[in-house]
């Protein structure tokens, strides 16, 4: 998690990021680029031509046309088929796919205050427009009778798999209810609608009023000189002159609670925390209470036990068992591992209390993060600032990044100078594939920037697709600080392994080699959409790799073997407690998500039904305390990750399974490389996934490469089974 991927604003929406003109004669209009199909090569959006104008007016034009060409499909007298009922629905849409893909990606890379406004605007119109689509009664009995017909049993595999999913989306959407159940599935979302936004508006002011005030700058030993002036200029905002502020993020763990000394400030600080929007004005228990009760009810209206299982039928994952399953396995070694580093902690203490005369304490939440960075420093004695000067980004990005790509899939990069930028800290590369034909487009857009919204991602121009003949435009986008004027950009290790990450989404997006737009690429379910970056992460800490790109930017020596030791050590140290804090958060969204309609606690039983889960799941743990906790678990009440949190691990199973297989057969190959390739990264969603996964692995996921790569398996106790049935 150490970046994410941005999910397409209309994930699951049947838009394709795709251009034609022929749709397009009713609402033209030559002076707005969006209308039309891009003329630059593989349709690459015209930046230089695109003005916060045109948005608006391409988005409505785009709804607008979908809902004509739906109009038509209802109305074509023909007898409704897999061309003229999927296809035509595949093929609808592609204005609005063009103008929203250039919005959402612009205004996460590079936004203003009226994209800002734009967004706002237009985010209930999608809503409704998608509904307007998948509670078509009409719509939904063309497709029906389409698949009734003898040519859907005759159809290729990926066109087998478009019916299926379009099946499925109705369906899952309510489209085959009665006309009465469809009112109350309204009102149930316009309600959920309202309660996430409440929960989040709630959250953001108790985040706000939680911020803990401190009275004298001693009381803050352990920040950093400009930590205190920004906590003293916080204060100032508020009104508070003369005092100090400790703002909160909004993880249960605070980055202060490492740093500060005085224990009472660290608990107050923990405290201040953990007690997030469960009080006043900003209580978020009877909205968690409302939430999970509604949902409960729209899952049973829906046909479905309870909210998770309606969730993960979609998911990899397929059912509540197997996520159970895999969180049940996981648990106990991470618990054993978080205890065995309560341990080691505890004893710093005690010989720190005994060292100084005084009575020692029992190790607390507040404590944990404190202690943890001493035992850090004393066994590992790293310091990232002494690789940095390795990891220029120009050799990570070509010398590793893509190096590493040609090794395994013979592809070369060649920037391109000709294409209009949106901001001119990006670069494009043209890719070559193993052949010499064209692959697609890279844009490569690693600085922050106040217009950039946070985090790392992958996000694509131009989807992959053989139904409009057009071939990937994808993009990577992080947020490395830009250094002064003449100065090198030198990383640190967690953002090179995140170029390496963000560029398993790329390729996955670059191999498509769909019919379908919609499952082209990274169209995947969210538990499996990680899986190839954080497969790719391997790479950036291989030996043949490292030594190819980390060079030191002055004298290009090569990193030392033991500093590279040193810090892939680091890496592993204080896992069993993160992946406590983890499981027991994606435990707690489970629970919630997993209670039938008319089981669901009250406002008031809340915090009790957290603590019973966490004690049932065995994940009570005093000083481990879930990541988020309930009334501040915006991913799940607030987010689009309901019953969904686990996915992170999961994908990450996937991972390091791939990985071990990979290690087995030799590491770094092009037989390897295409293996993978063929098998996975090209398959989009053209079938089951987890059947590509099981296709390249020869398995089932096994979680031991996983628990051994966090460190979480005692070395020479259980060697993971790298499958070695199949072989490239
Ligand atoms: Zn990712």
């Amino acid at each position: 998690m150490k970046s994410r991927h941005l999910l397409p604003v209309v994930t699951g929406l049947m838009l394709s990021a795709c251009a034609s003109p022929a749709h397009a004669e009713a609402t033209v209009d030559a002076a707005n680029p969006l209308m039309q199909a891009s003329p630059l090569p593989l349709q690459y959006p015209p930046f230089d031509q695109i003005r916060n104008e045109h948005f608006q007016p391409a988005l409505e034009a785009g709804m607008r046309e979908q809902l004509a060409e739906i109009a038509a499909i209802v109305a074509n007298p023909q007898a409704a088929n897999f061309d003229n009922a999927v296809v035509a629905m595949e093929k609808s849409g592609q204005l609005l796919g063009r103008a929203l893909t250039v919005f959402s990606n612009l205004n996460a890379t590079n936004t203003n205050p009226e994209m800002q406004k734009i967004q706002q605007t237009v985010a209930p119109l999608l809503a409704a427009h998608r509904d307007a689509i998948f509670l078509n009664a009409a719509l939904y009995q063309r497709v029906l009778a389409a698949a009734a017909t003898d040519e859907a049993k005759t159809l290729d595999p990926e066109s087998a798999q478009l019916l299926n999913r379009t099946l499925t989306q109705f369906r899952r959407a309510g489209a085959a209810l009665g006309e009465a159940q469809k009112t109350r599935l309204r009102d149930l979302n316009t309600q959920l609608s309202t309660l996430t936004t409440q929960f989040q508006q709630n959250l953001r002011q108790a985040t706000k009023d939680a911020a803990v005030v401190v009275d004298d700058a001693a009381r803050l030993d352990g920040f950093s000189a400009s930590q205190i002036t920004s906590a003293a200029e916080a204060a100032k905002a508020r009104g508070l002159d003369g005092k100090w502020l400790i703002t909160l993020q909004n993880t249960t763990l605070q980055p202060g609670l490492q740093q500060l000394k005085n224990r009472d400030l660290r608990e107050k600080l923990y405290r201040a925390s953990v007690g997030r929007a469960v009080s006043g004005a900003t209580d978020n228990r009877p909205v968690v209470a409302e939430i999970v009760k509604l949902r409960a009810e729209r899952a049973q209206l829906l046909g479905y036990p309870n909210h998770a299982a309606w969730v993960l039928e979609d998911e990899t994952a397929g059912s509540t068992a197997a996520v159970n399953k895999m969180l049940a396995e996981l648990t106990p070694p991470a618990v054993a591992n978080a205890k065995r580093e309560a341990a080691d902690i505890q004893a710093l203490i005690d010989a720190r209390a005994k060292a100084a005369g005084r009575k020692t304490f029992k190790l607390e939440a507040w404590d944990w993060p404190y202690y943890a960075e001493q035992v850090r420093a004393q066994r590992y004695a790293f310091d990232d600032d002494a690789v940095r000067p390795y990891f220029e980004i120009g050799n990570v990005l070509e010398k590793g990044v893509f190096f590493a790509a040609e090794k395994l899939y013979g592809l070369h990069f060649k920037p391109r100078s000709d294409l209009p930028l949106y901001h001119p800290d990006t670069k494009v590369y043209e890719v070559t594939d193993r052949n010499g034909s064209l692959l697609g487009l890279f844009i490569a857009d690693y600085y922050a920037r106040d217009s950039k919204q946070g985090g790392a991602w992958m996000n694509s121009y131009v989807t992959q697709s053989q139904l409009f003949g057009l071939k990937p435009v994808v993009g990577n986008h992080l947020n490395v600080p830009k250094p002064s004027e003449g100065q090198p950009t030198l990383l640190s290790f967690d953002e090179v392994t995140t170029m390496f990450h963000e560029f398993g989404h790329a390729l996955h997006g670059l191999f498509a080699s769909a019919q379908y737009p919609s499952l082209s690429g990274t169209s995947v379910p969210r538990d499996f959409v990680e899986y190839p970056s954080q497969f790719n992460e391997m790479w950036a800490s291989d030996p043949a790799v490292l030594a190819n790109y980390a060079r030191h930017w002055q004298t290009g020596a090569p990193l030392d073997p033991a500093l590279v030791d040193k810090l892939l050590a680091a890496g592993r140290f204080n896992q069993g407690y993160e992946t406590t804090e983890y499981l027991a958060s994606a435990v707690l969204d489970q629970h919630w998500h997993q209670l039938a309609a008319g089981s669901t606690p009250n406002a008031a039983g809340v915090v009790a039904f957290e603590q019973a889960a966490l004690k049932e799941a065995g994940l009570a743990l005093g000083p481990v305390p879930p990541r988020y906790r309930s009334p501040y678990f915006a991913h799940v009440f607030s987010g689009g990750y309901a019953a969904g949190y686990y996915a992170y691990i999961w994908s990450d199973v996937l991972a390091r399974d791939s990985e071990s297989w990979m290690k087995a057969h030799g590491g770094l190959d092009r037989a390897n490389g295409d293996f993978f390739r063929a098998k996975v990264l090209s398959r989009g969603r053209s079938t089951e996934v987890l059947s590509l996964f099981r296709a390249f692995y020869g398995a089932e996921p096994d979680p031991v490469p996983l628990l051994e790569s966090r460190g979480l398996v005692p070395p020479g106790k259980t060697k993971s089974k790298a499958a070695a049935a199949v072989t490239p």
